[in-house]
């Protein structure tokens, strides 16, 4: 750091000269070359903003932050946002440091940053790649005005628990959709070249397994075998990788003894082996540290040693490779490759960005000033919403409600809250800030309804903070009476109920996903009042709806939709879009059938049989009260005979099968064709069905289409009894239908 700084601003002169003619590997070697170790092992550490950036460090350890970053020993940072705030961090570093290696920005930018979108689990109901890509897009372009390079998003988590608080984060149990949506997220924030100012670094977490956290628990240990892993988990990271994501981060939970921070497995061989993935690999916040919790490391050199050696590149907020490394090369533990390694993979990144080019190139004011919030973003919400609401029940086709309804009694916790539309993880936005389901009834029903609202119920979880139990009000009924008169004079009742933003979310398990608070007893009493209900969930998991299922006509899931949910809502109820969502998460009976999945095994006994069976439960069936790719529509599809262009197919051949869909309804409306494979015998055991190809058509009333799938080797792959992705011959069925239930089947044969 003392080297005199006139040789070094002809060094860093020169290079810049040169700069044009080099490749960026090159560029990053020079300036490697000129690093200190000290400042490399700066590169590798990531701080939170926990001071604000503007003003002087609050305490020492602030303290100690400000210095390293005025000194360039700071890499990244997180939770700066805004561009006066970046601008001023950025400068911090640029104006003081030696080598002025601009920082890199990173925030957890989810489902938008000012405008909100659906939450991801919500969002991946619409099957519609192409709203997905864009509202990544979207949320990059507002990030990008806001002073951040770098999402730590997609969470391509395949999760089959409805406990777990984070299966809101994702998208869902199934490993293929997961890895087309997480591709179509990448696409969205890195747009095509990630130097243009709208772009920003996305990040495939977590590296791996944290969605099969063992009973839901967050954090918690995942066992599972090495081929449940590679068929179940990784897909969407090796996508990730394919589509060129530019980082990685990697997870809290232990994978069958190693912690997935210190798994050489996942990070060296697969990962930056195999897959020969480039860029750079953050651990997730203090996971490095975490290792000594875990009882995996016994001291921080150890945990250092550890994380570096299998791969982690930064450490996010944990304060152990700024205290370790340096020893651990001095002593000869770590060899100075595995840093230099590390340093070029984060410099690669900020390189790719341009921020050598220009360090503040996402701080502009006025263009934050222009893009945050803007009316065509919210279009975007609202399109997104609307694609993202799933119809479950629809008895009697009370939906869409028709002109014979004139007095509507709006009812429940949920039903004017303006607030847990946005979820969690919500970005920049500002609270309240969403249109409320009672809004988005008013906006969009006829004038001539009576529209009256009673809330009937509290839904408050008392604070939101994880650190604290949830305290839901589990008594106070008071507000019964006026909603249950409300309902009895009104000619159709919409009760608005569900769950808080925050009872989804990291650290936001449940051992119950039922309705939370007094939402039971309202339900019943308002139905007892009126049956003309229509429920209208708004959650972040699947929920037990048995009781409803069962009793309330129609049920409309419609997640927490961001921004524009109430404005989303009101289209499909009223009619103006015709709901075409599908789910991606099973909903189960009953808390005791989870985890639960369309892409089970069979075991010895057979499972075929959906109904009480030895296989099963004694006292519950064991499907799902509504199944993965289910979802209702407000018109009907028939669909035709599955059509195979062969039966049988050898290597570098496909089999092209065809189905006709006709729309037999009154209505315009889309429809999730969707195919499913089984693979009848395997050198390890086989799921019971895949989904492999699913197209999202759009027919008119009496409009007939054919949807084409396409199979050949690629298709029937998996990771076999050699340890390796390989097609097996045998026999396949071919499932084609409208969800994973409901599907009629034919055969082929691979050979
Ligand atoms: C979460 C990550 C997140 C990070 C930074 C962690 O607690 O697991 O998903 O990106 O915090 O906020």
């Amino acid at each position: 750091i003392k080297k005199p700084l006139i040789i070094l601003g002809v060094i860093i002169c020169s290079n810049t000269l040169l700069a044009q003619k080099k490749s960026t590997e090159e560029k990053i070697d020079s300036l490697l070359s000129l690093m200190t170790l000290e400042e490399k092992i700066g590169q590798m550490v990531q701080y939170s903003a926990s001071w604000d950036v503007t003003g002087p460090a609050n305490d020492s350890y602030n303290q100690n932050k400000l210095d390293n970053l005025k000194n360039g020993l700071v890499g990244s940072m997180l939770n700066v946002t805004g561009v006066k705030n970046t601008r001023e961090a950025q400068r911090l570093n640029m104006e003081n440091s030696r080598l002025k290696i601009p920082l890199l920005f990173a925030y957890d930018v989810i489902h938008g940053y000012k405008t909100i979108f659906p939450v991801p689990l919500g969002e991946s109901a619409s099957w519609d790649l192409e709203i997905m890509e864009l509202t990544a897009r979207v949320a990059a372009r507002e990030s990008a005005a806001s002073g951040i390079g770098w999402t730590f998003s997609p969470m391509i988590d395949v999760s089959r628990d409805a406990r777990w608080g984070r299966i809101m984060e994702g998208s869902g149990e199934d490993p293929y959709l997961t890895s087309l949506i997480g591709v179509a997220k990448i696409k969205g924030y890195q747009g095509d070249d990630l130097s243009h100012p709208t772009s920003i670094a996305a990040c495939a977490k977590h590296f791996a397994g944290y969605g099969f956290a063992e009973s839901g628990k967050d954090y918690n240990t995942v066992n599972i075998g090495i081929h449940e892993l590679n068929n179940s988990i990784l897909p969407p990271f090796k996508a990730a990788s394919e589509a060129g994501v530019a980082t990685f981060m990697n997870s809290f939970n232990e994978l069958d003894g190693i912690p997935a921070t210190a798994n050489s497995y996942l990070q060296r061989d697969l990962l930056k082996g195999e897959w020969n993935f480039q860029g750079l690999m953050v651990s997730d916040w203090g996971s490095i540290a975490e290792l000594i919790n875990h009882g995996y490391a016994k001291d921080k050199f150890q945990a250092g040693e550890l994380a570096l050696k299998a791969g982690s590149d930064m450490d996010m907020e944990g304060a152990i490779y700024e205290n370790s490394l340096k020893e651990l090369v001095q002593n000869k533990v770590i060899d100075i490759k595995l840093v230099d390694d590390a340093v070029k993979r984060i410099l690669r990144v900020k390189f790719q960005l341009g921020l050598f080019d220009d360090p503040y190139k996402y701080c502009d004011e006025e263009l934050e000033k222009n893009e945050l919030y803007s009316s065509e973003n919210q279009e975007v919400a609202l399109d997104a919403a609307k694609k993202s609401i799933v119809l479950l029940k629809n008895d009697k086709q009370i939906l869409p409600i028709s002109g014979d309804v004139k007095s509507i009694a709006v009812i429940g916790p949920l039903a004017d809250d303006k607030d847990s539309p946005l979820g969690n993880w919500r970005g920049q936005a500002v609270p309240n800030s969403a249109v409320s389901v009672l809004e988005g009834i008013k906006n969009h029903a006829p004038k001539s309804v009576k529209i009256r609202y009673a809330k009937g119920a509290d839904l408050s979880i008392g604070e939101r903070s994880f650190l604290k139990p949830m305290t839901i009000n589990q008594t106070d009924t008071s507000g019964f009476e006026k909603a249950i008169n409300l309902a009895e004079k009104s000619d159709l009742v919409i009760l608005v109920v569900g769950e808080d933003a925050y009872q989804s979310g990291e650290a936001r398990s449940q051992t119950d996903i039922g309705f939370a608070g007094v939402q039971n007893e309202l339900i019943e009493a308002i139905y007892k009042a009126n049956p003309n209900v229509v429920m209208v969930l708004m959650n972040g998991r699947p929920m037990d709806l048995t009781w409803s299922d069962q009793h309330i006509p129609a049920i409309l899931e419609t997640w927490l939709l961001g921004s524009q949910h109430g404005n989303a809502v009101g289209e499909v109820l009223f009619g103006k879009y015709n709901p075409s969502g599908k789910l991606t998460a099973s909903f189960p009976r009953n808390v005791g059938q989870l985890p639960l999945y369309y892409n089970y095994k069979q075991t010895g006994r057979g499972n075929e049989i959906p109904d009480v069976t030895y296989a099963s439960y004694r006292d519950s069936k064991r499907d799902a009260l509504y199944p993965f790719g289910f979802g209702l529509s407000y018109t009907e599809f028939e669909y035709g005979k599955i059509k195979l262009s062969q039966e049988k197919f050898s290597k570098g051949e496909s089999i092209q099968i065809s189905i006709d869909v006709k729309n037999t309804g009154k209505v315009k409306g889309e429809e999730v064709v969707q195919m499913y494979l089984q693979d009848l015998f395997g050198s390890v055991t086989r799921p019971i069905k895949e989904l492999k190809g699913f197209e999202k058509i759009t027919l008119n009333p009496g409009e007939t289409k054919t949807v084409t799938f396409k199979i050949d080797e690629k298709t029937i792959e998996f990771f076999t009894a050699n340890q390796k992705w390989e097609a097996e011959k045998g026999e396949f069925k071919i499932y084609i239908g409208t969800n994973s239930r409901d599907l009629q089947n034919t055969s082929c044969f691979y050979q």
